[in-house]
């Protein structure tokens, strides 16, 4: 395939470019790029202005508010917003239990359900680990028990992001224990409000609170909320994940990662000038960078490959490999550019408007708990270990 944008998609591109440059507020822009705490509203707020322009969900069919662009063009505009500072949307919404709603939902769910996606009303958050069920997914014991027009849903999800913002949680219930354990799954949509929902926060290593833990006791979930039917929710789940472990490989974010990088190695010095000059600094920088270009190529082959009609297949999983390894390194190398002023821990300094004195330089407080926070990269969404079994097993056929 040529690798070069057609001057079709150069155009569409500075249009993109164009369209995030005249309407991202400058301190939503500021706080995404300086690494500081972006809020639900300002993701919301920018959901809403996406979806006035018709670009609130661009991957989906045109009948229900997408774009009919190609897989290539979604590319395109997903890495024009990230290098523009746009603050991630709610992807549990757009890129997961959407394309599952769309695919598998009654015209009921995606009457009522995809509107308020598009339109950034709700925020969804996505229950399918539990304790004791995180890579092992299938052993899941949350168990919905039919009583009339609704399940009672009782268990625990873990490890469950931005639940504590979240209007509506898709989860994976047990329905049946009597067949095989992938059979007996069943897949809900459930109201963080419905009585008996609990949600508490579980702190990170970098000190954030984005993920927790939900309880439900006794959760009345009427029946119509079922998605598909029952005991089949392991198909539909499973569609979800080969879209989760795609983004998963997030070129767009690791360049604008590496950018930062470059600027907070110009600006330190090291023995008498920019640490961007050291020559042995330089060489890792330009490795990562070439690491990051060599990843773009096959992402962008792959995606070729998928709007030509190859299935995703376990590819997939050598991207979110690759594109973890990726970030990390990228994270860490920031870490090291910035020395000992990466470790001073200043929640406050995440905080927009912040005004005491920073400890060394202003950019300095966010590196350490992004290099910290990018530690989860390989581990959720299927941690890495488990992508090299995927690809073991279905590439190489050991
Ligand atoms: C920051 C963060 C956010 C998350 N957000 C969500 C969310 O919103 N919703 C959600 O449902 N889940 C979420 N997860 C959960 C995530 O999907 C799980 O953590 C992941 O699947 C691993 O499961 P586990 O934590 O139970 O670890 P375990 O499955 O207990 O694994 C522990 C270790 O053993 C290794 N291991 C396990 N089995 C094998 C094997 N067969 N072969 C080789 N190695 C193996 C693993 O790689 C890992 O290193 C999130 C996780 C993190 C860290």
């Amino acid at each position: 395939m040529d690798l070069d944008l057609s001057p079709e998609d150069r155009a569409f591109r500075d249009e993109i470019r164009e369209f995030v440059a005249d309407h991202l507020p400058p301190a939503v822009k500021r706080r995404v790029m300086e690494g500081l705490i972006v809020t639900k509203q300002d993701s919301q707020d920018w959901q809403a202005l996406l979806h006035a322009r018709g670009y609130g969900a661009p991957s989906w069919p045109v009948e229900h508010g997408g774009t009919g662009w190609s897989s290539i063009r979604n590319y395109i505009f997903e890495d024009a917003l990230v290098a523009g500072g746009a603050p991630m949307i709610n992807v549990f919404g757009v890129k997961l239990v959407g394309p599952v709603i769309l695919s598998y939902g009654s015209d009921a769910q995606k009457a009522h359900y995809l509107p308020r996606i598009l339109s950034g009303e709700d925020w969804w958050c996505q229950g399918y680990s539990e304790p004791n069920a995180g890579s092992d997914l299938a052993s899941l014991r949350c168990a919905a028990v039919r009583q009339g027009d609704d399940y009672i849903v009782n268990g625990v999800k873990t490890w469950t992001t931005h639940a504590q913002h979240a209007d509506m949680i898709f989860c994976l219930v047990r329905t049946a224990t009597s067949a095989k354990r992938q059979e007996g799954i069943s897949f809900l949509l459930i109201d963080m409000k419905s009585p008996g929902v609990t949600v508490r926060p579980i702190i990170t290593i970098d000190g954030g609170d984005e993920i927790n833990e939900v309880r439900f006791d006794d959760v009345a979930v009427p029946v119509a909320n079922r998605v598909g039917e029952e005991n089949k929710g392991w198909t539909y789940a499973k569609l979800l994940l080969s879209h989760e472990r795609l983004m998963i490989a997030d070129v767009p974010r690791s360049k604008r990662l590496l950018a930062r990088l470059k600027s907070i190695a110009a600006s330190e010095q090291s023995g008498g000038r920019a640490l961007i000059e050291d020559v042995r600094f330089a060489a890792r920088v330009a490795a990562l960078e070439i690491e990051l270009m060599a990843l773009e190529y096959t992402t962008l082959r792959f995606i070729a490959a998928t709007d030509a009609g190859d299935e995703p297949g376990p590819l997939v999983s050598m991207l979110k490999i690759r594109g973890s390894e990726v970030q990390q390194a990228i994270t860490e190398a920031t870490m090291e550019a910035l020395g000992h002023h990466a470790l001073p821990y200043i929640p406050e300094a995440l905080i927009d408007g912040w005004n005491e004195d920073p400890i060394g330089p202003d950019y300095a407080a966010p590196v350490g708990p992004r290099y910290f926070n990018a530690r989860k990269i390989s581990i959720y969404s299927g941690s890495n270990e488990i992508q090299k079994n995927i690809m073991a097993k279905h590439l190489l056929g050991l």
